[in-house]
C-alpha cells in the first residue's frame, strides 16, 4: 500500500497548512518529515535529501508576491515531488500500433496485456492479444481467457516453441487496429531471455516496446530498467501493483531518474485498474489534493450521467445508491474515488466497501420495500425493518446496514464542499458528465 506514504506526507503538509504563521523551526520539521516519509517509502536517500535541501532553500527564500509563506511551502513540496516522480502526463497515441510487453517474471505482463487491450477498446480500436510466452506452463491459456473476458482477439499457437514464429503468423492473422504481444519473463534477464525478445521484435516489429515493472521492487527498478534499456532499447514502462506496496513511490523516482518514461499504472488485477500516469495527479493523491482530472476521466467510461448528477447534488434516493455503488465498482475500489475527490479519510471504510456479495442482499431489501420507503428511508421504522428483513430473506442487521451506508455516503455528499474544488474543473465534470442543473444543489 502507498497508504504510509500518503499518510506520512499528508501529516507533514496538513501541519504546515494548519499554521497561521510559520518559523524556521516549522519548516526544519517539515523537510525532515518529508525526507523520512520518501525514505520510508524506498526512495532512494540521496533524491530524499536533495528534494529536502530544495524544499528548504526555497521555502525560506523570497516569496513571491501575493502568497502567503505557508501556502508557498505548500506549493514547493508538491512542486518537488512532481519534478522526482516524472514531468508532464504522457502522450498516449490512440491509433493502429504494435506493442510489445516484456519483463521478468511475475512482473504483470499478462495481466497489463489485457489492461491495455481494454484501454484500447475504450477508445473504440479493435484488439488482438498474441500469446507469445512460450515458456511459462498454462501462459497461453492465461491469456486466451483475459481475452475472452474482455472481447479482444486472441492469437496463440500451443504447441509452438518459437515465440517469434508466433509473433510473425499473428500478424499474418490478425487484422486489429491493435496488436500486443505477450513474452515470457526470467527471474533475471539473461541473455536467453534477450535473444528471445531480440527474435520476437524483429518478426513482430513493435512500435512499441513496453517494459513492465512491479511497484514492490521499489528503487530497484532503475537497475532493471537501465538494464532492459541497454540491452533491448525498451520505449516505455508500465509500473504495475501500485495497490499492493509501500515502495510504490521508490519504484516510480527510480524509473524517472533513468528517464524511462512511466505511460501507465495498474492499481489492481482487473482489467480496468489502470490508469495513464500524471506525475501532478499522483502527487496531488498522495498529498491529499482532489484530483478531479482522473476522476473525471473514469466518471466519463463509466458513470450514467443522470445519477452521477443526482449524485454530486446530493440528490439521491436508496435506488439511485445502489446503481452509483455497482458503477464505481467497475471504476475500481470506491475508497480510490473518494480519495480522488480529496474525501480520503473523512469517509468511514465500512461505508465503501461495495462486495459483490453485499450488493446482492442490498438488492433484495430494496425490492422488499415499499415506494415510499425507497422514495425516503427515513420513514424506515424498527418494525418496518423486521418486516424488509423478512421478506427480502436478509436479517435486520443487513439492512441497518444498507440504511446506515445510504445515510453515511449521503451526509458526505452533502458535506461536499465546492470551494475546496477547483471551480473550473468542478463545472466541466458537470459537463463532461451532462449535468444540467446539478451545480444548483452546490450554491453556484
Ligand atoms: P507475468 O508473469 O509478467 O505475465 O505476470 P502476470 O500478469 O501473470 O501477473 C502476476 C501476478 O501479479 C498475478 O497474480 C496478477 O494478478 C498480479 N498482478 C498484476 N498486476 C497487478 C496489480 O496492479 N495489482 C495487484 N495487486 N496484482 C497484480
Ligand atoms: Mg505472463
Amino acid at each position: 500500500m502507498l497508504e504510509s506514504l500518503s499518510q506520512k506526507l499528508r501529516g507533514a503538509v496538513q501541519k504546515i497548512a494548519s499554521l497561521t504563521s510559520v518559523n524556521d523551526k516549522v519548516i526544519d520539521e517539515l523537510v525532515q518529515e518529508i525526507k523520512r516519509a520518501l525514505i520510508a517509502g524506498d526512495v532512494n536517500v540521496q533524491l530524499a535529501e536533495q528534494i529536502a535541501k530544495n524544499i528548504k532553500e526555497k521555502a525560506s527564500g523570497k516569496i513571491p508576491a501575493g502568497m502567503s509563506r505557508r501556502d508557498y511551502i505548500i506549493k514547493t513540496v508538491y512542486d518537488e515531488l512532481i519534478s522526482i516522480m516524472g514531468g508532464e502526463r504522457p502522450e498516449i497515441s490512440i491509433k493502429p500500433k504494435k506493442i510489445l510487453l516484456v519483463g521478468l517474471f511475475g512482473s504483470g505482463k499478462t495481466t497489463t496485456a489485457a489492461k491495455l487491450a481494454k484501454f484500447y477498446q475504450k477508445k473504440g480500436l479493435s484488439v488482438g492479444l498474441v500469446a507469445c510466452d512460450t515458456v511459462r506452463p498454462a501462459a497461453y491459456e492465461q491469456l486466451q481467457q483475459l481475452s475472452e473476458k474482455i472481447g479482444a482477439r486472441f492469437y496463440g499457437e500451443k504447441a509452438e516453441p518459437n515465440a517469434a514464429k508466433i509473433a510473425k503468423n499473428a500478424s499474418q492473422k490478425l487484422s486489429t487496429d491493435i496488436l500486443i504481444f505477450d513474452s515470457s519473463g526470467r527471474d533475471a534477464l539473461n541473455s536467453q531471455l534477450i535473444d528471445e525478445i531480440k527474435s520476437i521484435a524483429e518478426s513482430a516489429k513493435p512500435d512499441e516496446k513496453i517494459l513492465v515493472i512491479p511497484a514492490d521492487i521499489g528503487q530497484a527498478a532503475k537497475e532493471q530498467a537501465e538494464a532492459f534499456q541497454n540491452a533491448l532499447g525498451i520505449t516505455n514502462v508500465i509500473v504495475t501493483k501500485l495497490d499492493a506496496t509501500g515502495k510504490g513511490g521508490g519504484a516510480l523516482t527510480a524509473c524517472y531518474e533513468t528517464k524511462s518514461k512511466v505511460v501507465f499504472v495498474t492499481t489492481g488485477e482487473l482489467p480496468e485498474n489502470m490508469e495513464v500516469y500524471d506525475s501532478k495527479r499522483f502527487v496531488a493523491r498522495l498529498i491529499g489534493m482532489p484530483d478531479l482530472e482522473t476522476l473525471l476521466e473514469k466518471a466519463k467510461e463509466t458513470v450514467k450521467p443522470d445519477i452521477a448528477e443526482k449524485i454530486i447534488s446530493a440528490d439521491f434516493n436508496i435506488e439511485d445508491f445502489i446503481k452509483q455503488m455497482e458503477s464505481m465498482q467497475s471504476m475500481g475500489p470506491l475508497s480510490n474515488i473518494v480519495d480522488m475527490m480529496g474525501f480520503g479519510g473523512k469517509v468511514p471504510k465500512d461505508a465503501l466497501q461495495g462486495h459483490e456479495d453485499k450488493m446482492k442482499k442490498w438488492k433484495h431489501i430494496i425490492n422488499s420495500m415499499t415506494k415510499d420507503e425507497k422514495a425516503d428511508p427515513e420513514i424506515i421504522s424498527p418494525t418496518r425493518i423486521v418486516r424488509i428483513a423478512k421478506g427480502s430473506g436478509t436479517n435486520e442487521a443487513d439492512v441497518r446496514d444498507l440504511l446506515n451506508n445510504y445515510n453515511k455516503i449521503k451526509k458526505m455528499m452533502k458535506s461536499f464542499n465546492p470551494a475546496a474544488m477547483k471551480r473550473g474543473n468542478m463545472q466541466q465534470l458537470l459537463r463532461q458528465l451532462g449535468g444540467r442543473g446539478g451545480l444548483k444543489g452546490l450554491g453556484l
